[in-house]
């Protein structure tokens, strides 16, 4: 747009330009393009719609601007109307890709139709493991930075493909080498973890059992997590080992101080409780925590379990969801937030307070709020007085 302003200005030096926009987002140094073209005489700037443009018998053109920043709209007479195409995300396209996934043929794709990912984690890796994306796939930007973009890709691709041929890992948990197994005589066939899984590494198989594919798993335990028969575990990950856990944990006597446990995400919410150590800040000494690979690995029978083992409340804290999410695997926060409708109704049919179990969304930078946080939820159990199932 702003280029096409500066075209019409070098051949109408004495005309007018009215630039109306919706958005205006100029990355880098295209800040310093705007600036100029903003400065540069008759160009008039103004948030708006263009709601309607009519011809006039005179050859000219009013335009009709609704939702301007005056509150209302107005009208433009010009000689010559320039609409700039917007960027469409070329991820939208669906008869490109043809994948042989069951969650889908193409690029899952996020609420603007770029590829989805969180490339923080996975730098230029789509969710189809070993996928990479540049430019306008993977976001809006400009030639110059699609081809840096792109530069960067290959760069990824080449650095894993590297990795892999010396037998390495190329994705977090590097030392970690196992993958979920499922025990397939338990298995109600529900295809559970195959939706959820935020790789589409479960395939089902004719009979609609899972089929994993190693090469796409990145070992985040959502299919653990997912499972309601509770037949898929790793090695060293499992359902039976948390729950070790919970049952190793000890606790003082004393009936008023509450037992408060936190499933906690190792990404996010873990460093936070790090950080808050680390920067000398207190918090209610009657809390244990449990660091989990995703919170979308906790599967709910622990929750449940640790409130019939008598513990008061139990908190759960994963990263932050919604279109800006900062989950490693994507959606694994999100899903323990959904399951927690099924924690409710389990601890209302058990007579427990459905308040007993909180969950939270915790980022690395929210250290601060840990005290609060813990606080608080230690002192409504105090108000709720102690888990009835104590002592059982
Ligand atoms: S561990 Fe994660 S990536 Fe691997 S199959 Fe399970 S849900 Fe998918
Ligand atoms: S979620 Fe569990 S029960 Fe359902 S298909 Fe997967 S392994 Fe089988």
């Amino acid at each position: 747009m702003l280029k096409q302003v500066d075209y019409v200005r070098q051949a109408n030096p004495d005309g007018i330009c009215y630039v109306i926009y919706d958005h205006m987002i100029t990355p880098g140094q295209m800040e310093i393009y705007y600036r100029a073209i903003q400065e540069s005489p008759n160009v008039l700037f103004s948030k708006g719609k263009v709601a309607r443009i009519v011809e006039e018998p005179s050859g000219s053109m009013i335009a009709d601007v609704d939702d301007t920043l005056l509150g209302d709209s107005i009208q433009l007479a010009v000689d010559l109307v320039v609409l700039p195409t917007g960027m469409v995300p070329n991820s939208l396209d669906s008869s490109i890709l043809q994948l042989e996934y069951r969650q889908g043929k193409e690029l899952p794709i996020d609420s603007r139709g770029f590829a989805d990912s969180n490339y923080i984690c996975f730098p230029y890796e789509t969710r189809r493991t070993g996928m990479y994306a540049a430019g306008c796939v993977r976001e809006a930007m400009d030639v110059t930075a699609a081809r840096e973009d792109a530069t960067g890709a290959a760069l990824k691709a080449i650095q894993s493909l590297k990795q892999a041929a010396q037998g390495g890992a190329v994705h977090p948990r590097t030392s970690d080498l196992s993958l979920p197994t499922t025990l397939l005589q338990g298995c109600t066939q529900c295809g559970r973890c195959s939706e959820e899984c935020p790789f589409g590494a479960i395939e089902v198989d004719e009979r609609r059992y899972p089929q994993l594919n190693p090469s796409r798993c990145r070992r985040c335990g959502i299919c653990m997590g997912a499972c309601p028969v509770r037949v898929i575990s790793f090695e060293n990950y499992n359902v039976d080992q948390l729950s070790s856990m919970i049952r190793a944990i000890k606790f003082p006597e004393d009936d008023t101080i509450p037992r408060i446990l936190a499933f906690v995400c190792e990404n996010d919410a873990q460093p936070a409780f790090d950080l808050a150590g680390t920067n000398g800040l207190q918090y209610d000494a009657s809390l244990r925590i449990i660091p989990l690979r995703c919170l979308g690995s906790l599967n709910i029978v622990l929750v449940t379990d640790a409130l019939a083992r008598g513990i008061d409340g139990v908190m759960l804290m994963g990263c932050k969801t919604g279109d800006d999410y900062q989950c490693h695997f994507i959606h694994g926060s999100e899903l323990a937030m959904k399951r927690m409708a099924n924690i409710q109704e389990t601890l209302t049919r058990q007579m427990l307070e459905p308040e007993r179990v909180v969950a939270i969304e915790v980022e690395i930078t929210d250290y601060q709020k840990i005290p609060g946080l813990v606080d608080e939820f230690a002192q409504s159990l105090r108000a709720m007085g102690p888990n009835p199932y104590r002592g059982f």
